[in-house]
């Protein structure tokens, strides 16, 4: 097969890892790719907004899959415009990725099929947000509606704080994306991602995962796309996955063909583990990142196979098998990060860190034949362990080799898992 893989970050990077492992490859593009990418893939300069663009590549290059990594294309109707052009995509339709596209959907799609998740109020103008906020109290959630790059969420912990996040809201600091506003009940307990591989009828279960948001140590500073992530989630035992399963995944399977917008490919949600079990926070369309590099170190089977079996429809009588062992990954984030990062540093010393670890890389680039940074987040330092503790000094042994004073990272990746191992829970 010849398939081409959208995107540029490490998530990429850990599915171009995966798919050239597997015998049905012929030849993998990515576009654009990074150089951790092109190690295994030829990169290929398109435009991915302009999608007749990408689908006259595929024409050409015969491919046989497309494989979209991020959200934003998926958003855009990517997958419906290759279909219409006879092209094979893994990733759900225009209509289907509206789970992460617009939270509000997400939302009454949750209350029509009775899907747990926290109470909450669409609205369309400040002054019926703020009587809401006024009418619940704090703590509470304000969610920008659309797609605001991990960043148009707040958690006011006062009234003052929620009207101040709907003002901005409203004022456009999220573009159209805040043009409407969820707003909702500040739900607590443990956090954990969970993913299910899903061809618009059947789901499968495809892992589970937690990470860490915040920049600093001990979960502290300013919220980032991702610092870190382990898989398994201890807190996803298997009655919990069950539940989720039953609760959550297969409601939404059957709501979403039900309004006509069968959904496929990946399904991450979010999920509170609270202490009347498992709530919905919120649904993405695709996988995580950092959560795909630790996904992909545990999965057993050929990835290419289960993405193909999924867009034709066959994962119905399909199996998936993963790895016991738990897999960490350290993110390495440049200066500067989650703000402006400091671009053009070199980073040396991968090739003997890369012994006793699997390195993706995220925002690097070639500068002169030298490895440089080329964003915030810049290199995914993976490892497995018979344990959480295992992976994680793994993870740091192979980081003490990697020579980039610019760079910097989070000392407690998995702290919670961790922990809870020397507890003996
Ligand atoms: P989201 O972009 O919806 O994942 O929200 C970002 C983060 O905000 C989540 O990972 C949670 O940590 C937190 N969050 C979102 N919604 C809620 C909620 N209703 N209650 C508590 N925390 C929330």
């Amino acid at each position: 097969m010849n398939v081409l893989l959208l995107g540029s970050g490490g998530r990429e990077h850990a599915l171009a890892w995966k798919i050239s492992a597997s015998p049905l490859l012929t030849k993998l593009y990515a576009a654009p790719g990074n150089p951790g990418i092109g190690r295994v893939a030829e990169l290929v300069k398109l435009d991915v907004a302009d999608h007749s663009a990408v689908a006259a590549f595929c024409q050409e290059k015969k491919i046989d899959l497309v494989v979209v990594g991020p959200e934003g294309p998926l958003v855009a109707g990517i997958a419906d415009d290759l279909r219409a052009w006879g092209i094979r995509v893994f990733g759900p339709s225009k209509a289907a990725a509206r789970l992460e596209g617009s939270k509000g959907f997400t939302k009454d799609l949750c209350a029509k099929f009775d899907i747990p998740t926290a109470a909450y109020g669409r609205f369309g103008d400040l002054a019926s947000a703020k009587a809401y906020v006024e009418k619940v109290g704090a703590p509470i959630v304000i969610k920008a509606d659309g797609l605001a790059a991990g960043k148009g969420v707040t958690i006011a912990m006062t009234s003052d704080e929620a009207n101040a996040a709907l003002e901005a809201c409203f004022d456009g600091a999220f573009g159209a994306a805040g043009a409407e506003v969820v707003v909702e009940e500040y739900l607590t307990g443990e956090e954990a991602s969970f993913f299910c591989l899903c061809d618009g009828a059947t789901a499968l279960p495809f892992g589970t995962a937690q990470d860490h948001k915040r920049v600093g140590d001990g979960d502290t500073g300013p919220n980032t796309g991702g610092m870190g992530a382990y898989s398994p989630a201890p807190v996803m035992t298997p009655e919990m996955t069950e539940r989720t399963m039953r609760e959550i995944i297969e409601p939404t399977m059957r709501g979403m063909a039900n309004l006509g917008a069968p959904f496929a490919g990946i399904l991450f949600a979010g999920l509170m583990i609270t202490e009347s079990g498992p709530k919905l926070i919120e649904y993405n369309t695709r996988f995580g990142d950092p959560e795909c590099q630790v996904l992909m170190m545990r999965l057993k089977d050929d990835l290419l196979v289960l993405l193909n079996a999924a867009v034709d429809g066959q994962l119905a009588h399909m199996s998936i098998r993963w790895s016991d062992e738990t897999a960490l990954t350290v993110v390495m984030a440049a200066r500067g990060y989650p703000g402006t990062p400091e671009k053009g540093s070199a980073i040396r010393g991968l090739d003997e860190a890369e012994d006793g670890a699997q390195i993706f890389h995220a925002g690097t680039a070639i500068n002169g034949g030298a490895l440089v940074a080329n964003g915030g987040r810049v290199l995914n330092v993976t490892a497995l362990g018979k344990t959480a503790g295992e992976a994680q000094a793994r993870a740091y042994a192979a980081i003490d080799h990697i020579d980039w004073p610019q760079g910097f990272y989070r000392h407690d990746i998995g702290w919670r898992a961790v922990e809870r191992e020397k507890a003996g829970a």
